[in-house]
């Protein structure tokens, strides 16, 4: 069973520098940050303040040159399906069909059963992508190529998943239809998220916390928890809760001082 006492990823103290042959970079200093189970929070900062860096240290990619990252209270040692990545482009294969898609995380961890290519079909239903299996991405819109990446994320069960802008290469209408599918598949199966994004009112309209990152080096500026009633909504209707613009207004003066300390 799992503890709802221990969070479900943890940084604690955490430094990362980026080494190369004639220069090091500090990328992150001094991480706390605790993420609880069924939580859904946003990282909003200016580029290159660390976000991808964050994820990637939660996704076993990269270790910490000083601190701990604890997922379910245990250090993270390397990529784990405990926890999935979904990245901005979708990273489809062009020569794979749908079905192939979804079930590559599967396959690549040995877990491809007979009833593999049933539950594929399941999450393609829930993305509302039924009858696709069979076709090929490019067949697909990106707003749809999207909801792929995230069935084929979903399909190894993770219990964290880290979305790195996955909305922003997409148009408006599409961007909001899909916060509100991604917030709905998160809450129905109380997954743990962790989104990064460029796009403030998104950050506000789909997440329980909003984290300010500042930069240079990449750090915890402050932390905002989202009311109840713009938790609740989901994310179209988020936006016309009372209390979101003045909510939006008081984060958006936290990032233009962390822009302004660069
Ligand atoms: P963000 O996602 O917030 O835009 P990143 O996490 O990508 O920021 O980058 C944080 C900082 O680390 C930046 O200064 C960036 O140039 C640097 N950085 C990112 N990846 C590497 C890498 N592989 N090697 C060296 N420096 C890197
Ligand atoms: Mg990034």
């Amino acid at each position: 069973m799992i503890n709802r006492m221990v969070p479900v990823i943890q940084l604690k103290d955490v430094d990362l520098a980026y080494v190369t042959d004639h220069a090091a970079t500090l990328a992150l200093q001094d991480m706390n940050l605790s993420v609880e189970d069924g939580e859904l929070i946003s990282l909003v900062g200016p580029s290159g303040c660390g976000k991808t860096t964050l994820l990637s240290l939660m996704a076993g990619l990269i270790s910490p040159s000083r601190g701990l990252v604890l997922l379910h209270g245990k250090p993270v040692t390397g990529p784990t399906p405990e926890v999935g990545y979904m990245l901005q482009q979708d990273y489809l294969f062009p020569w794979r069909s749908i079905v192939d898609n979804v079930l590559l995380g599967l396959e690549l961890t040995n877990r491809l059963t007979k009833q593999s290519a049933e539950l594929a079909e399941e999450l393609l239903e829930g993305m509302g992508l039924s009858g696709t299996a069979q076709l090929y991405p490019h067949q697909l819109s990106g707003g749809m190529r999207q909801r792929v990446a995230l069935a084929r994320t979903l399909a190894t069960n993770p219990d964290l998943l880290l979305l790195d802008e996955p909305f922003s290469a997409l148009d408006y209408q599409t961007k909001l239809q899909l916060e509100d599918l991604v917030v709905d598949t998160l809450k129905q199966r109380r997954k743990t998220g962790i989104l990064v994004t460029h796009d403030l009112s998104e950050a506000i309209a789909v997440s329980d916390r909003v984290i300010v990152l500042g930069s240079k080096p990449g750090r915890i500026r402050s932390v905002f928890e989202v009311p109840k009633n713009i938790r609740e909504a989901l994310p179209f209707y988020a936006r016309e809760e009372p209390g979101f613009n003045a909510l939006f207004h008081e984060i958006w003066g936290e990032l233009e001082a962390s822009e302004r300390r660069e």
